[in-house]
């Protein structure tokens, strides 16, 4: 069971992770657990301990709320204490040490699960469940890439084993910080930011577990962005392809990446909301399903770019893409859906910052044409593959407006496409419609 930033956020927030698990004891759970929510980037950006008085504020405040005076005592002049003492030195030292920044970095933000999960454990003692804080640095081992350390697949598993089993047998719950790791010499390392997911992912097929839950404050996945749909409903489920296609749009909830050894290991992910225990969420798993009516969501993005290329040199000539991209490799630039006919390229972007000069040596490969504000539409289901006429119904509905850079994945289960931003309210909205609403009760 990962919980979120946002879950433990306050006391209120903390009492209610305590009772969501004390509702799972029977299931033998293992409790991952990010910072409190905005500690990880005041984290980042302190430059002395003053900077840090809210945080250790907060902290202090959920231990006087929820612990017996002499717990939350001991929280206080230890736990915190300590940390204080240790942050005080690092943050002395990152100034000092310009060379090691990265590295003493890593040391200065896993504070944030350090007492998040201490303090965690705390409160699951004092409602009376049997909790014992486990440090994840010695659980997750990793590379020395810091900031965005890789886990080392074989040390972890062991490790995660030899740490938690014994704790599970003797009928204590584990509390772990997520996001933090150490290289096998015992130096502090982060997963990156969001890394808690990938935490849970790793202990979570480490143990093998029956499934893992991502506690969140949105109950799962939804079939389009509330925003624009007020009706729109939670997705029941949805394969680990499907939820790939829709993290790009808003559907943030899960990253490919993150969740790689869930994948691996066809463990089931929950996307769970710590405001409505109750929903069963999204549960996105190895089964690739086909939904009774193929279409599981419509996601969307606005704020793109689109820039098309066309060049005669193109056709019957190789080497020519490979130049093409190596433009936005040069300018660090993401790419996002592309197409290609025989002689243009059309793709978009979301970060167009380095646009004028993309383009200007995109004008040495051929004639561009950038579009802006421009939307994304991408309409996502297993089911899409191979089901006849969902591109007509699709276009059918929206047919009053102009749809640009028409793509299929490579999946098949994705069908993405442009339109002009204004009409992205209109065109979501008409779709959903189609595919969700006029389907009821069939
Ligand atoms: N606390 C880390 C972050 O804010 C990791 C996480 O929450 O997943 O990125
Ligand atoms: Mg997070």
């Amino acid at each position: 069971m990962k919980f979120g930033g946002t879950s433990v956020a306050d006391a209120a927030a903390f009492e209610n992770v305590a009772r969501i698990v004390a509702n799972e004891r029977a299931a033998v759970p293992i409790v991952i657990v990010s910072a409190m929510s905005g500690v990880t980037d005041s984290l980042l950006a302190a430059t002395d301990i003053a900077s840090l008085e809210n945080v250790f504020d907060r902290h202090r405040a959920v231990a006087h709320e929820l612990l017996d005076t002499s717990r939350a005592a001991d929280f206080v002049e230890n736990e915190l204490r300590n940390a204080a003492i240790q942050l005080d030195a690092l943050l002395q030292s990152i100034i000092q040490k310009p060379a090691e920044h990265k590295l003493l970095q890593d040391a200065v933000v896993s504070f944030g699960e350090i007492l998040s999960s201490t303090l965690l454990a705390e409160v699951l003692k004092q409602k009376g469940i049997q909790a014992r804080q486990i440090d994840a640095r010695s659980c997750i081992i990793t590379d020395d890439e810091f900031a965005s350390a890789a886990p080392l697949m074989e040390e972890t598993f062991a490790q995660s084993q030899s740490e938690l089993i014994p704790v599970l047998e003797s009928g204590v719950t584990p509390v772990l910080g997520g996001f933090i790791g150490s290289t096998k010499q015992g130096v502090t390392t982060t997963l990156g930011r969001g890394g808690s997911d990938y935490t849970a992912a790793l202990i979570g097929a480490a143990l093998s577990v029956s499934e893992i839950q991502i506690w969140t404050d949105v109950t799962g996945v939804l079939t389009a962005d509330p925003r624009i749909v007020p009706e729109a409903q939670t997705v029941e489920r949805l394969s680990f392809g499907e939820a790939a296609e829709l993290a790009y749009f808003g559907a943030k909830v899960l990253h490919p990446k993150t969740i790689q050894p869930a994948i691996e290991n066809s463990i089931p992910v929950r996307i769970c909301n710590s405001r409505a225990p109750h929903e069963l969420g999204t549960l996105v798993g190895p089964e690739t399903e086909t939904s009774p009516r193929t279409v599981k969501a419509i996601a969307h993005k606005t704020g793109v770019t689109t820039v098309q290329i066309t060049s005669a040199r193109m056709l019957g000539a190789y080497g020519f893409l490979r130049a093409l991209f190596e433009v936005f490799d040069r300018h660090r630039t993401v790419v996002d859906v592309v197409t290609t006919s025989e002689v243009s390229v059309s793709l978009s972007l979301d970060d167009a910052s380095a646009l004028p000069a993309i383009v200007a040596e995109l004008e040495e490969l051929g004639t561009v044409r950038v579009e802006k504000g421009r939307a994304i539409i991408c309409v996502v289901g297993e089911g899409l593959r191979g089901t006849p006429g969902i591109a007509a119904r699709v276009f059918s509905t929206i047919s009053d407006i102009n749809v640009t850079l028409i793509s299929q994945g490579a999946s098949s289960i994705n069908f993405t496409f442009a339109i002009e931003e204004e009409r992205v309210k209109e065109a979501v909205t008409r779709l959903h419609e189609e595919f969700f609403a006029t389907k009821k009760g069939t």
